[in-house]
């Protein structure tokens, strides 16, 4: 029988390339036809079939407080009957940057723009007009938005498409890009030491999440650090998914580590478009009008997405749920292992504070090349198993599980559950 979702889906496809907005929510690398959202409540997201998901996808990392969330949705409301788009300055706009700033005390100025994308773009922007040069080192798997110097090796969606790159991208535009394995140390210092004047900046997810979760191994941050300070170049951090998120400070927090440029978005605009740049003032301030480097948005700062973004973080300041988030990701990663060693299915689980992915791996991921190696056609099919069960998680083995503070013990039960059930299944195909 037809569901709802498969007829709205194939009609999109005549409509939409894909049938999707974006390429990681199509089911391309699981195959099938992805539902189609009708509304969301906690932990929960119900298709317009009606059926029930838990769901680890949470809108790919904003909604930490669950879908719907009440506060965030009054301020919503409360800021769209005065308004939803001034082009002028706000009191919020002032607001919300204190908060931030409250968190990440490093940051001494911050503009807000509307997309991840915009912020990294811009980010390297400034750092080429500060340095005065043009050189920016990224690691491979890693992903900063869709502009195009970025499109080198990139993660999430490249990476689940096994896209070296873009289509569309110069190679002129990328002769400055400079790709590197994530976690290595040497392949970072033979890089400085053959471009190391030219460099004006390295840009790294200090903790990847878009080639799966792969946690910085001990003391690579640092010696980026330590490289970029003693070379002149800049470090920006893109924080799009760990701010706020592993900790209220963010990756930088977690591991004491000052970037000089830091890129936010998701969790700060509590599910609505907003992103922002921020950092050294001295560096923030060649930002137009006060320096040369352009950059604007008609929508950027938009009274909606601030009002979404106070709501969040002022909720946010509640240091036990951290606490909470780290604890159902310790209980979940740890029950999903020892179910796998039951059955004698190797796999690796990266785990840090609330951000976890699996890997059908019997070897450590710590890299994109490692990540590469897991089984996406077992990855495939445990997935469908556990959506057909209800439990919604990316459909991708390159994409993180996001956890919210609505997700409650019986959600984690009925996860594992699906996840025996998938087991169990394999089981027997192979016996
Ligand atoms: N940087 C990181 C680390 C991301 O995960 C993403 C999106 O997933 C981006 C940048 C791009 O953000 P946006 O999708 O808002 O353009």
């Amino acid at each position: 029988m037809t569901t709802e979702s498969e007829r709205f889906f194939k009609k999109s496809l005549d409509l939409i390339p894909g049938g999707v907005n974006s390429p990681v929510r199509s089911f391309a690398a699981v195959g099938g036809t992805p539902f189609l959202a009708a509304r969301g409540e906690g932990a929960h997201l119900f298709d317009i079939d009606g059926r029930d998901y838990v769901d680890y996808v949470m809108s790919w990392g904003p909604l930490i407080l669950g879908h719907s969330y009440k506060p965030i949705v009054e301020a919503i409301v409360k800021a769209a009957r005065h308004g939803t788009s001034f082009g002028a300055p706000t009191k919020n706009e002032m607001e919300l940057a204190l908060l931030v700033r409250e968190r990440m005390p490093w940051i001494e100025k911050l503009r807000l723009v509307s997309s991840g994308t915009e912020a990294c773009m811009t980010a390297a922007r400034l750092a080429r007009a500060a340095t005065g040069r043009n050189i920016i080192v990224k690691f491979d798997g890693c992903y900063h938005g869709h502009s195009d110097a970025f499109l080198v090796k990139a993660g999430s969606g490249l990476a689940t498409g096994g896209l070296p790159a873009s289509a569309g991208v110069p190679d002129e535009v990328t002769a400055n890009t400079i790709s590197l394995p994530y976690n290595n140390i040497q392949a970072a210092e033979t890089c400085f030491k053959e471009n190391g004047k030219n460099i004006a900046a390295v840009i790294i997810e200090p903790i990847a999440a878009n080639m799966g979760v792969i946690p910085p191994v001990h003391g690579f941050l640092h010696k980026i650090r330590e490289l970029c300070d003693s070379h002149g170049s800049i470090l920006i951090f893109d924080e799009l998914i760990t701010g706020f998120r592993v900790t209220p400070g963010g990756a930088a927090q977690l591991f004491d580590i000052k970037p000089d440029l830091i890129c936010l978005g998701k969790i700060l605009g509590g599910g609505l478009p907003l992103a922002a740049l921020g950092g050294k003032a001295e560096i923030m301030d060649y930002l137009a009008p006060r320096g040369p480097v352009y950059q604007a948005g008609t929508l950027s700062g938009n009274p909606l997405s601030t009002a979404a973004g106070i709501a969040i973080l002022r909720a946010l300041a509640d240091p036990d749920i951290y606490t909470n988030l780290r604890q159902y990701a310790i209980r979940l990663a740890s029950q999903i292992a020892e179910l796998f060693a039951v059955y004698e299915v190797p796999v690796c689980i990266n785990r840090i504070e609330s951000l976890f992915s699996i890997f059908f791996s019997d070897v450590e991921v710590k890299d994109y090349s490692g990540a590469q190696q897991s089984d996406m056609k077992l990855f495939a099919k445990f997935f469908h198993k556990l959506l057909s069960e209800g439990i919604f998680i990316p459909p991708s083995g390159f994409e993180a599980w996001f956890i919210s503070t609505a997700h409650t013990p019986e959600d984690l039960k009925s996860t594992v559950k699906a996840i025996e059930h998938f087991l169990i299944e394999l089981k027997s195909e192979n016996n």
